[in-house]
């Protein structure tokens, strides 16, 4: 039986090339991206890999969302 190759849109999306961050890294770097986000300012470019991460890691998009809106409801 041999492997399924990844066809989702997600994938192709991203592409095989993007760099991503570690959970570790998005984690400590969490604070920076949203600061730049509700700022208007270009998160990708201040944290790069990180869209990459939480695109694909479900605990760290979570933890982006309450930040997020913890942040936006002040
Ligand atoms: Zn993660």
């Amino acid at each position: 039986m041999s492997a399924t190759p990844i066809t989702g849109t997600l994938h192709r999306l991203l592409g095989p090339g993007e760099p991503e961050v570690s959970c570790e890294v998005c984690f400590a770097e969490l604070d920076r991206y949203v600061d730049a986000e509700v700022l208007g300012q270009d998160a990708d470019a201040a944290v790069p890999g990180m869209r990459a991460h939480l695109a694909g890691c479900p605990a760290c998009r979570e933890e982006h969302e309450s930040l997020e809106a913890l942040v936006t409801s002040q």
